[in-house]
Formats: structure tokens, C-alpha cells, sequence
């Protein structure tokens, strides 16, 4: 079935073997995209609507939503995927890892094209790891939010502020948040990571979107002393074991169309901190892979963490810091939700 770039799209709803029925418009735009997964074929029929509604348009993304995650003991994770029915099925018959070129367009192609309900079933208790394996570059995008950096006196940026969180700071979505020695002002931040898919260097800001395999939560753990205190780079606060939970799931990126549609929100110990939408980046996600592409040649399975909306500890009267046992929650539209509980450094 092709597509007329001039029809009146909106016009149409069109029909998939599983029932669902939204507008073409919707589903011309996947497909302009060169990553939709083959799933073309799936469209059975079309009409006429002059009914069409957002709504539709959201059960459209669900259906073609991939839900990547990794599970069992750290550093023993196998990959998996999360099917329609929210179960937990093994990938490890397929592929060695949620990593490298797995995730490229055609990696995550032959990933879409399997009948998740042929993949063996796994214990949905095992600890989920971070959804991306072997993670090269962990970059991060400071005061990336205007209503974030007006609470911490900050000006607006004139192009983004990069940072580098080590990757022996990433964690699952659910393990210990680890209050590091000599740390007295330990902070939280929820953002949406950027999983790259294929290798960006110089890239336009029309191409971006098309070098991402995905997205997922990212609660940017952030030691504020350290950060802003102790001289030269953000990368002091932001790098320790447990700052970096990601997760849980990598949502396949044609399953967002607009990445600055994302709510976030974040509670601590009950209490709500952060409420924020994507909508209000300064630099959106396009301009962000594009920017840092003039400067790193961006390879599959390097994650981007794009900054944090308003309701950071360290903006509060007096500060609010991390303490031992404060339950940490957190979570995003399509990108699930993580939840760590915050410990004293031992040993
Ligand atoms: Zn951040």
C-alpha cells in the first residue's frame, strides 16, 4: 500500500490485522522514516473518518511499540523484550545482547520481525538491568530545561552544556542508589535517554532522529559539592557506582515520533519533587544528537541523557539532599517507571 505525500491524511483510519484503527497520518509518518520495521505489511485495510482523534493516534504508538529490556544478576544480563501483554520474554535464542549493532536499524528490524509469543517466557521477578549493554559514551546535557535552569539561577544556555557520566555509574532501574563516602548532598534527577542505533558524526538535525534506536528513563544522580565545588568538570558529581540507572525498558524510537511530548515526574519518599515536560527543552532532541555529532562520532549503543525539568533537591529552601532509606520514584510517558532506594556507602 503507498502513500500520497498531498492526500488529506487525517482523513483516513486505516486498519491492522490486530484490530486497532487510527489515522493514516499517523502511520505515513512512520513510514517516511527509514526505520519502521517492515510493518507496512500489517495494514489490512483503509477508510474514510473525518472522526479521527488523538486517541487513536496513541493506541496506533502502543500497538507498534517495542518494549528492549535486559535481565538476571548484574553483569550476567540476558536480553529480552517486553510483549503486548506486559510478559517478559527471553531474546538470548536470538541475540547475545541489547548492544552495538543489535541495535541498529537493521538489528532492531530483525528484533520487530519476530513473533514475540515464539520467544520462551521468563520469570517476570528477575532484577532488570539497564536496557542497554555495553555503553561506550554516557554523555550528558546540563540545564537543558528552561524552567530548571531559572530555579538554579542559572542563564539559558547559548548552545547545550555537555558532560560525561562514567559508565561504571550505570545501574538497573530498580538497584540501590549508593550514598558514596564523604557525600553530604546527594541529588536525583529524571530525564529521557537517548539510545544511539546507528553511527553519528556531522549529522543534520533532519537526519538525527534516524541515528536513534530508542529512548529510556534516566535518573541522573547528581552529588552537587562535587558537581559545582571541588573545581574543573561537571563529571566529579555525576559519575559514581549507582548514579546512572537506566531503564527499565528501551522503547524503540518509531514507537515516539515526538520526543517532546515526554511528561516526567519523580517522588521522594512519597513526595512529589519533579513534574516536567519535554516540551520545554531548551534544545530539543534532534538539535542535541545533531550538536554533539560536530563533536563525537556517536556509535551504536552510546546513551545521551538530555537534562532534567524543575525539582531538583538543590534548588529547595533550605536544600533537600538523599538520605539513607528515602525511597526514590520516578517515570515517563512510554518509558516506564524506576524506583531505588537510597543506601549509605559501606565498607
Ligand atoms: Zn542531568
Amino acid at each position: 500500500m503507498g502513500w500520497a505525500e498531498d492526500a488529506p491524511l487525517h482523513r483516513f483510519l486505516v486498519s491492522t490485522p490486530l484490530g486497532a484503527r487510527y489515522p493514516a497520518r499517523v502511520i505515513a509518518n512512520f513510514m517516511r522514516r527509514p526505520r519502521h520495521f517492515g510493518r507496512r505489511v500489517y495494514v489490512t485495510s483503509i477508510e474514510r473518518a473525518s472522526n479521527a482523534t488523538p486517541s487513536l493516534a496513541e493506541d496506533a504508538v502502543k500497538e507498534i511499540e517495542m518494549r528492549l529490556v535486559r535481565f538476571g544478576d548484574a553483569g550476567q544480563e540476558k536480553p529480552g523484550l517486553i510483549d503486548a501483554e506486559h510478559v517478559l520474554r527471553d531474546l538470548s535464542g536470538e541475540i547475545d545482547d541489547i548492544a552495538g549493532q543489535h541495535l541498529s536499524r537493521a538489528g532492531l528490524a530483525r528484533i520487530a520481525r519476530l513473533d514475540p509469543k515464539s520467544l520462551p517466557k521468563a520469570d517476570p521477578s528477575r532484577r532488570l538491568g539497564s536496557p542497554v549493554g555495553n555503553v561506550g559514551n554516557f554523555i550528558a546535557v546540563g540545564l537543558n530545561y528552561a524552567d530548571h535552569a531559572a530555579e538554579t539561577g542559572a542563564p539559558i544556555p547559548k548552545e547545550p552544556i555537555l558532560f560525561n557520566k562514567a559508565t561504571s555509574s550505570i545501574v538497573g532501574p530498580h538497584d540501590d542508589v549508593i550514598i558514596p563516602k564523604r557525600s553530604k548532598s546527594l541529588d536525583w534527577e529524571v530525564e529521557i535517554a537517548i539510545v544511539i542505533g546507528e553511527v553519528a558524526h556531522n549529522v543534520s538535525e533532519e537526519e538525527a532522529l534516524d541515528h536513534v534506536a530508542g529512548y529510556c528513563l534516566c535518573n541522573d544522580v547528581s552529588e552537587r559539592e562535587w558537581q559545582k565545588d571541588r573545581g574543573g568538570q561537571w563529571m566529579k558529581g555525576k559519575s559514581a557506582p549507582t548514579f546512572g540507572p537506566l531503564g527499565p525498558w528501551l522503547v524503540t524510537s518509531d514507537a515516539i515520533p515526538d520526543p517532546q511530548a515526554i511528561d516526567l515526574w519523580l517522588d521522594v519518599a512519597g513526595q512529589r519533587m519533579q513534574t516536567g515536560s519535554t516540551a520545554t527543552m531548551i534544545f530539543p532532541v534532534k538539535t542535541l544528537v545533531s550538536y554533539i555529532s560536530e563533536f563525537v562520532a556517536l556509535q551504536p549503543g552510546d546513551v545521551i541523557t538530555t537534562g532534567t525539568p524543575p525539582g531538583v533537591g538543590a534548588a529547595m529552601t533550605p536544600p533537600r539532599w538523599l538520605r539513607p532509606g528515602d525511597i526514590i520514584a520516578l517515570g515517563g510517558t512510554h518509558l516506564g517507571e524506576q524506583r531505588q532506594t537510597g543506601k549509605a556507602f559501606a565498607g
